[in-house]
């Protein structure tokens, strides 16, 4: 059993009734000037975004294979057999790899706090891993955001562009991209349009860190895979770096 979201952008209103209730189960602080604010933040775990009449959702995505989880030098972040990424604050020393390493620029970092955490989305596992649901799609009015099990979601994507095929663009988002993951999307509009990206690759990234290579027999030609690797990481580093610059309170994309 792996657990899910479906996140159908044509059924959301924009009512940010998920946010408020996302902020209400992690006793975050949430008023109209937070509601306003457009980006995921150590404060905001989910974003609504709007452009004219349509939205789009922001959260961590849980990827099946997450790289956070496969840099993290002390196991503070853990792919759950149930799907939820889960994050230790006891164990994290600080170091802000994962923040580096997530292809999708999710997990931020409490820079105002004395002893400072790093902040995503944990798919509510507290209530999730105990069979709940996720209060983003509890509290969702229009069923825009939909709990349950990972391939009876992906089987529900596909009979509803099947059955709409012009209302939606024909991707399910999130079921190949760096390997899967636990938040599926659907919408009506490019998901580049939201800023994200339809180029990712289709295997997990934690093909390219360390721990998975040392498990590659030797006569894997493991040049390109390292290059391309170290490379991609570097350029990370530089995207958080500018990230963090222009957003010292640890607000970003
Ligand atoms: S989206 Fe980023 S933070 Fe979330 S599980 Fe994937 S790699 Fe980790
Ligand atoms: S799953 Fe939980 S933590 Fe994640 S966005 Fe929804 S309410 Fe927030
Ligand atoms: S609660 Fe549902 S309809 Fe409202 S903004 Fe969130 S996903 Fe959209």
């Amino acid at each position: 059993m792996s657990l899910a979201i479906l996140y159908d952008a044509t059924l959301c209103i924009g009512c940010k009734q998920c946010e408020q209730a996302c902020a209400d189960r992690h006793k975050l602080p949430y008023d109209d000037a937070i509601a306003a604010e457009e980006v995921q933040s150590d404060h905001k775990l989910t974003v609504v975004q709007g452009r004219d009449d349509r939205f789009m959702r922001r959260l961590c995505m849980h990827c099946v294979e997450p790289t956070c989880a496969s840099v993290c030098p002390v196991a503070a972040l853990r792919k759950t057999p149930e799907g939820p990424v889960v994050y230790d604050e006891d164990r994290c020393m600080g170091c802000r790899y994962c923040m580096v390493a997530c292809p999708f620029s999710v997990p931020r970092y409490e820079w105002t706090k004395l002893l400072p955490r790093v902040r995503k989305c944990d798919f509510c596992a507290g209530t999730t891993l105990a069979g709940g649901v996720q209060a983003c799609a509890e509290i969702c009015p229009t069923g825009a955001t939909k709990s349950g099990e990972r391939a009876a979601l992906i089987a529900e994507a596909r009979s509803r562009l099947a059955e709409n095929p012009a209302q939606y663009v024909p991707h399910v988002y999130g079921l190949e991209e760096v390997g899967g993951t636990s938040v599926l999307m659907l919408s009506g509009v490019p998901f580049e349009s939201f800023g994200y990206r339809t180029d990712m690759v289709k295997e997990p990234i934690p093909m390219l860190t360390y721990r998975v290579l040392s498990r590659i027999p030797d006569f894997v030609p493991l040049g390109g895979i390292l290059l391309g690797g170290i490379w991609w990481i570097t350029h990370r580093r530089d995207e958080v770096a500018a990230e963090e610059h222009a957003a010292p309170s640890g607000e970003g994309r």
